[in-house]
């Protein structure tokens, strides 16, 4: 990921960093090679930091079938790629919101199956509800609130 730590000055750019990770992502040059299972990624953050803001632009960038809505009613939201990326494979984009959920919950919905497909992106916010089920591999983006309309988005 080019920067490490990213300043936003309105959601349209938290979107374009969504985006920007998606580009990564389309490449295949975030994937370990052979790693053969999904690429995760937690969002952590507090209410109204840009999580959902972002993941709208990752989804977009994938070319995820939308509307791209708020899973935070759902726990999951599954999206399929329209085009199959013939490098990536992605096919799957599964879209977690674990705010008022637990680990047991998230077992519940097939998540070790999902998480060793290597077809599949998942996204969490609120990771660390879910902190003890979270493959090893997964990239850490952290979203802080500085102002109404500036953030701090980190890949940690
Ligand atoms: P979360 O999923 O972390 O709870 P959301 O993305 O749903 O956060 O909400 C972020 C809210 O803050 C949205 O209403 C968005 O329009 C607003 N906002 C203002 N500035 C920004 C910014 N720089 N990045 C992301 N969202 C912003
Ligand atoms: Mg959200």
């Amino acid at each position: 990921m080019a920067p490490k730590e990213s300043i936003t000055d309105n959601f349209q750019e938290t979107r374009k960093l969504g985006g920007l990770l998606a580009l990564e992502i389309e490449s295949g040059r975030r994937q370990v090679p052979a790693s053969g299972k999904a690429q995760v990624f937690c969002l952590e953050g507090d209410l109204g930091a840009g999580k959902t803001t972002f993941t709208q632009g990752l989804l977009e960038g994938l070319g995820a079938e939308g509307p791209y809505t708020s899973p935070t009613f759902l726990i999951m939201k599954h999206y399929e790629v329209k085009i199959q990326n013939p490098k990536t494979k992605v096919q799957n984009i599964y879209h977690f919101d674990a705010y008022r959920v637990g680990e047991e919950d998230i077992l519940s919905l097939g998540w070790e199956e999902l998480v060793s497909d290597p077809e599949n992106v998942i996204i969490v916010e609120w990771p660390e509800r879910i902190e003890k089920i979270l493959p090893e591999r997964s990239v850490r983006i952290k979203f802080e609130w500085l102002d109404e309309n500036r953030r701090k988005i980190t890949f940690v």
